[in-house]
């Protein structure tokens, strides 16, 4: 037998390890991520190379990835056709840190000046093997690279700052070319190799992968067998009869196992979004968010540039039970990947500020870090320019509903997320000309219908400058409000806001197209007709009377004047103008109770 030689950590990776098992990954199952990961960087090179050089794929064409388990022992391998390691390479890569095969890949390919590199084997994640250990005891790898004539076995344990390599030579474990990891499970952790708990993990994590995986499976089909009939001691007549009779079957179900294509090897958003079709968008929205119904806009791009990544968003059609998860930004709505691989979907702002958290999609970036952590995230100028970005794309897809020809497309929109823009406007100050364009109220003179902004604007008298709303509970007391009625007679139209949440809303907004918000309930509203002529002589002839109600009111108001605004009603209760309106008197007494 060949010798086994031994040989230490590097004493980064005995803590690595420590670290990785300890606090790393708050999730287990995240090694087959990982390991999936490595299977595809390695076939990743071995493609990039045999461009140039044919020959190393002699002996093993296919590149694929391929899994199986044996739940009875706990063990589960992982075999890949890719570029395997020699020797010097195991000890490299699998003993020491920041030593990462894949960067120095890279520096090589640089330094050889070898044009065109694929920009899909960026990588500068170190730690991804060792998380084998967060659910085996023992793993081997067995590992035959093209660059060698032998085959070798690299052997380490949980827990241990030793591995172990030497030469493989039972022929029943040789490869043609690649890497095979077997990982014998903890015994806490054997459930991982059950097939159908690994086929579900592919799933979720590596269904993007752009090799096929495959996983072994346990496959069954049924076939009609003939039943036995009695011995034959039978005349030949009866047997006569017996073939004229239809003979006796039954079904049985043949058990096999085999391969099964477990990913989607090209995922539908690298592909060219003019070769896709709607159905398809639908359809990946459907399996991926598990929804059942269409989304209502869908937005495919790429950016390029400082940052660049793929995406597709989509608007869902209906707001999620409850409707009031506004105030719960963690809808598991995006999914990231990294050089699509798949890193999470538990975001928490980072991607998408709270109140578009209804959007869902996929984000697939190739400059961030495979093992991007919620703090890389949170701090890093990557993300925050892809936030800028996407949230741009959302506005321009929300927009785009805005404008379709059928109007229930928007109105179904507004009526469930309408409440996550207004929260917006107070939210988010940088957007808010994104924002108001997509705004929906109803009016004095739009009861049934609501409208925009625009189409308010659209209606303004030529001299009117303001926008002028009443903020109350319902279409039908804003309507009935004595401020109305001089606004009315000259033909204004007045926004009513009936949404609680709306006058906090257009009060961030305080103006559109340098037109000002204005309150019609205020002390001092200015509709550009004023006559002082005419309002000193009323102040003079009721200037008695006023006081008069003054001294019997007291304190229950501040003041009581003469005021032009009125034309049927005799008088009205006006808020201060720096203090709140009635309908925010409301509302702070609604939330004191
Ligand atoms: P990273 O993938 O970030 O380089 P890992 O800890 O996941 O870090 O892997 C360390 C190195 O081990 C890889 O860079 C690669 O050189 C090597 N390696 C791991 N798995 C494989 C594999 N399946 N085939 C070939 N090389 C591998
Ligand atoms: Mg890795």
């Amino acid at each position: 037998d060949p010798p086994v030689e031994k040989y230490e950590y590097q004493a980064e990776v005995s803590r690595l390890m420590d670290l990785i098992v300890n606090s790393l990954y708050s999730n287990k199952e995240v090694f087959l991520r990982e390991l999936i990961s490595n299977a595809s960087d390695a076939l990743d090179k071995l493609r990039f190379l045999s461009v140039t050089d044919q020959g190393l794929l002699k002996d093993a064409v296919d590149l694929d990835i391929r899994i199986q388990t044996d739940k009875d022992n706990g063990i589960i391998t992982i075999t890949d056709s890719g570029i395997g390691m020699t020797r010097q390479e195991l000890i490299d890569c699998l003993g020491t840190i920041a030593q990462s095969g894949t960067a120095k890949f890279l520096k090589s390919l640089k330094e050889s000046k070898d044009a065109g590199a694929d920009s899909n084997l960026i990588g500068q994640f170190g730690v991804g093997f060792y998380s084998a250990f967060l659910v085996s005891d023992r793993v081997v790898v067995s590992t035959k690279s093209p660059k060698s004539d032998k085959q070798y076995l690299w052997e380490g344990e949980a827990n241990s700052s030793a591995y172990t390599i030497r030469e493989e030579t039972d022929p029943q474990n040789l490869i043609p070319r690649g890497t095979r990891l077997t990982l014998y499970l903890k015994r806490d952790d054997k459930g991982f190799a059950h097939p159908e708990r690994i086929e579900k993990l592919v799933k979720n994590y590596s269904q993007f992968v752009s090799f096929p995986i495959y996983t072994w499976q346990e496959k069954g089909f049924t076939k009609e067998v003939e039943v036995d009939e009695d011995s034959d001691d039978s005349t030949k007549a009866e047997q006569d009869d017996k073939i004229e009779k239809k003979k006796k079957t039954k079904k049985v179900v043949e058990k096999y196992w085999d391969w099964e294509l477990t990913n989607e090897t090209q995922p539908i958003w690298l592909r060219n979004p003019k070769e896709v079709t709607t159905e398809e968008y639908n359809e990946f929205y459907k399996k991926t968010f598990n929804e059942y119904l269409e989304p209502l806009a869908s937005s495919h791009f790429t950016t390029e540039g400082e940052v660049e990544f793929r995406s597709i968003l989509y608007v869902p059609s209906v707001a999620p039970m409850g409707k009031d998860d506004i105030a719960n930004p963690k809808t598991k709505n995006i999914r990231l990947y990294v050089k699509r691989v798949f890193i999470s979907d538990d975001f928490d702002g980072e991607l998408f500020p709270r109140y578009l958290s209804f959007v869902k999609g996929v984000v697939d970036s190739n400059d961030l870090p495979l093992n991007v952590s919620r703090e890389i995230l949170q701090e890093s100028r990557i993300v925050r320019i892809m936030k800028k970005r996407l949230v741009r794309k959302a506005f321009d897809m929300i927009l785009g509903i805005s404008m379709s020809e059928n109007r229930d497309d928007y109105e179904k929109f507004w009526e469930n997320f309408g409440k996550h823009l207004k929260l917006g406007c107070i939210e988010d100050r940088e957007n808010h000309k994104r924002l108001g364009p997509l705004l929906r109220f109803f009016s004095s003179q739009s009861e049934h219908e609501m409208i925009s902004l625009d189409e308010y604007v659209e209606n303004m008298k030529p001299d009117q400058k303001d926008i002028y709303y009443i903020a109350s509970d319902s279409v039908t007391s804003a309507k009935n409000t004595p401020f109305l009625e001089i606004l009315l007679e000259k033909d204004l139209e007045v926004l009513f806001l009936v949404d609680p949440i709306d006058e906090v809303a257009i009060q961030s907004l305080k103006s559109y197209k340098e037109k000002n918000f204005i309150d019609i309930s205020k002390e001092d509203l200015d509709i550009g007709d004023k006559n002082e002529e005419k309002e000193k002589e009323m102040k003079q002839e009721f200037g008695e009377t006023c006081n008069w109600i003054k001294q019997r009111l007291g304190d229950k108001v501040a003041s009581v004047q003469i005021s032009s605004r009125l034309s049927t009603s005799p008088c009205v209760l006006v808020s201060g103008r720096f203090g709140w309106s009635a309908n925010m008197e409301r509302l702070m007494k609604a939330q004191t109770v």
